[in-house]
């Protein structure tokens, strides 16, 4: 949607293919960070985001049964936005896709799945996508086609791309709480032995993830609700008295946490950005302003020679690969790290009240002696190694909230 609106306000001819028939889903992540909230600015839609239900989140903690630790502190960052906002994926989205549907070059068909690639000689040239309401299929060709499409790009395996995978020691449960007016703001993590748990304020409910060790939801599910409301009782006691809402485990939806990337974001006439050229783990919540910045970085470089009606040339794709793939290695490489240092140890204990029960681990000590630690974290984490800025010819001047909010 990022790279569809830049180009657009371009004078691109633009065709966004959405599977679903709306962007309402729960799963997609809430955090908007300070690098997208700056984009949002040059795009002018600043104060349409500030219109926008969300919170503002200035600290980053984790709860542990040692205590709670510091891990970020985004007041430290440079620049306008020294926070990072919780914000509805969907609201997001929407904000977006009315933004391009303002440009008379851009397009957006929902219910649109792409289910193959166009080729000639060895090129791809466009897509084949099935109209899921009517069932009908369409082609549609392209000068570009960028595969956008997620962790389970079908644009990826119709090109016959496959991703280099490590491994990740959790997947993540989903489910929603009531959430009362005297609770508190904001978005809390909670680690302890065998279990981690992190909470996101969305108005009148609370938004659950429970992270669970690879591979467990099937015995989970087997042991039944009552043990599952258990679990989460035990961590999070002060959901206890809330947990009726959750009669089955229908209502809890499992989302299988991936890290992988392809070595190669392109062939002829077809670029992968996002979690399709590199999926993200949830650790940090640095995916979508990765994929953002992967947009904006895209939209700079191949924009122009769109905007000439020209081709686009291999080495124009190989450039926009070659800017993304330092940050992307060394985000991944530090989603890898915690992993390995933190997670994988926790989710192998067995639960009960000890992880770091004496002292905290050894990094969050580091963190809270030398506050000023924060500050990076929070800069790798709210900004990112390599930040993206809109070109020139897609910036516009602060539009007002059409809600007049
Ligand atoms: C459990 C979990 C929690 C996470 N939480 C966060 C978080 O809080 N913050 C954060 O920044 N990152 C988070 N991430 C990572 C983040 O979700 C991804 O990195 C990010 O969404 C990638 O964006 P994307 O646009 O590349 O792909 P997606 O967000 O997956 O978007 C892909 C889009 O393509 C559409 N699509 C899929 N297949 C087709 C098809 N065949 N045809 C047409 N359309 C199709 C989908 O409907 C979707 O709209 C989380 C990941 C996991 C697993």
């Amino acid at each position: 949607m990022v790279l569809g609106l830049l180009l657009a306000r371009g004078g691109v001819r633009v065709t966004v293919l959405e599977k679903h028939s709306d962007f309402l889903r729960d799963f997609r992540g809430d955090t908007v960070h300070a690098s997208t909230l700056t984009l949002l600015d040059e795009l002018g839609l600043g104060e349409r985001f500030a219109a926008m239900p969300h919170r503002d989140v200035e600290r980053m903690t984790v709860r542990l049964d040692a205590g709670e630790a510091a891990v970020a502190d985004f007041r430290r960052l440079p620049g306008a936005h020294r926070h990072i906002a919780f914000a509805p994926q969907w609201d997001l989205l929407d904000l977006l896709a009315t933004a391009a549907a303002e440009e008379s070059t851009f397009t957006l068909i929902n219910d649109a799945e792409v289910i193959d690639v166009l080729r000639e000689h060895g090129t791809v040239v466009g897509v084949r996508y099935r109209d899921r309401a009517t069932g009908a299929e369409r082609d549609l060709r392209a000068a570009l086609t960028v595969a956008c499409d997620g962790r389970s790009s079908a644009v990826r395996a119709a090109a016959g791309l496959a991703p280099r995978r490590f491994g990740v020691p959790m997947d993540v449960l989903w489910f929603r709480l009531p959430r009362e007016r005297t609770d508190p703001d904001g978005v809390f993590g909670r680690l302890s032995a065998g279990r981690f748990a992190i909470t996101i304020d969305r108005g009148d409910y609370w938004q659950c993830a429970s992270v669970i060790p690879k591979g467990t939801d099937a015995a989970l599910r087997a042991a039944g609700i009552d043990g599952f409301r258990r679990d989460i009782a035990a961590l999070l006691p002060w959901t206890a008295d809330r947990l009726a809402p959750l009669t089955s485990l229908d209502d809890v939806k499992l989302l299988e946490v991936e890290l992988n990337r392809l070595r190669r974001w392109y062939v002829d006439g077809l670029l992968l950005i996002g979690d399709a050229a590199h999926a993200m783990s949830p650790v940090g919540g640095v995916g979508i302003n990765l994929a953002v910045a992967d947009a904006v970085a895209a939209a700079r470089i191949v924009g122009p020679a769109l905007r000439s009606d020209g081709g686009v040339p291999l080495r124009l794709l190989r450039r926009v690969q070659l800017r993304r793939w330092l940050p992307t290695v060394l985000i991944q490489g530090v989603q890898r790290v915690i992993h390995r240092a933190l997670l994988a140890p926790a989710l192998a204990a067995a639960p009960g009240p000890r992880l770091g029960a004496a002292r905290l681990p050894a990094p969050l000590r580091l963190l809270r002696r030398f506050p000023a630690l924060q500050g990076l974290t929070a800069r790798m984490v709210a900004i990112g190694p390599l930040p993206e800025h809109a070109p020139a010819w897609a910036r516009r001047p602060a539009v007002r909230s059409r809600t007049g909010r």
